[in-house]
């Protein structure tokens, strides 16, 4: 039996648990791999080329856009983002899973291009309250904490379009429900090659 590789989005206020959770996804598992978006930002200490994002200047990534090599784009902070197609496809032909870490206007944009192949899940926290206690616990500095919460009110009023929504209070909780969703969009009759 063959079935067609899942897209898999993920979208989260910043400091919802997204990276966590999307890192104890993929470890182990050879069927799924995350897609790894270009963007015009400036690498982060620690951060690869090719393994975190493509860091492109702005002109490289406006040619991109005209050559088509992208399946969607955003502008997100300020700064542009976007999924280059040919992994995607390539990956989806060939049965495997796709995660992406995108925004919800990414998530909109790759459904449109991809109707039968994406199913999105949208990671919260309980409340705002925790999210802020997250975001200082992970030692964001008050001009990042405010900005980003400031945005979660953005994300929030987003959430119901998704497929999905995973409250991560419990992390492992969160995870497991998360490992499930993936397995259920797997075997729905859909995905039948
Ligand atoms: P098991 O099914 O519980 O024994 O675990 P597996 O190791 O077989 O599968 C691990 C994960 O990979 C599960 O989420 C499966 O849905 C997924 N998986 C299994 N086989 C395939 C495959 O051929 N292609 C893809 N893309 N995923 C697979
Ligand atoms: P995001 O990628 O959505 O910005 P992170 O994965 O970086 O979020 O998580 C934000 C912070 O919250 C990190 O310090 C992480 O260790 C912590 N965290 C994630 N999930 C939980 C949880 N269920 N309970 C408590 N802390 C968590
Ligand atoms: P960061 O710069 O912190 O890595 O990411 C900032 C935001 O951009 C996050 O909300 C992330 O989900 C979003 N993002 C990352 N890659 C893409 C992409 O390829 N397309 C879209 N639409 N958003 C992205």
């Amino acid at each position: 039996m063959k079935r067609r590789g899942l897209c898999l989005v993920l979208a989260a206020p910043s400091g919802a648990g997204k990276t966590s959770l999307s890192r104890a996804l993929l470890d182990g598992d050879e069927f799924m791999s995350l897609s790894v978006s270009a963007t015009t930002r400036a690498p982060r200490p620690g951060e690869q080329e090719g393994v975190h994002y493509y860091f492109k200047t702005p002109e490289t990534f406006a040619a991109m856009i005209a050559a088509g090599d992208f399946l969607e784009h955003a502008s997100v902070f300020g700064r542009s983002y976007g999924t280059p197609r040919a992994p995607v496809e390539a990956a989806l032909a060939a049965g495997r899973d796709i995660l992406f870490d995108i925004d919800w206007q990414g998530y909109r944009q790759l459904r449109a291009a991809l109707p039968n192949d994406v199913m999105g899940v949208f990671i919260r926290t309980p409340t705002l309250a925790d999210l802020r206690t997250r975001l200082i616990g992970r030692g964001d500095d008050a001009a990042t904490i405010a900005r980003r919460m400031a945005e979660a009110e953005t994300e929030l009023a987003h959430q119901t379009e998704f497929d999905f929504i995973i409250e991560n209070r419990d992390f492992d909780v969160a995870l497991t429900d998360l490992r499930a969703v993936r397995r259920a969009c797997r075997l729905m009759t859909s995905r039948l090659a």
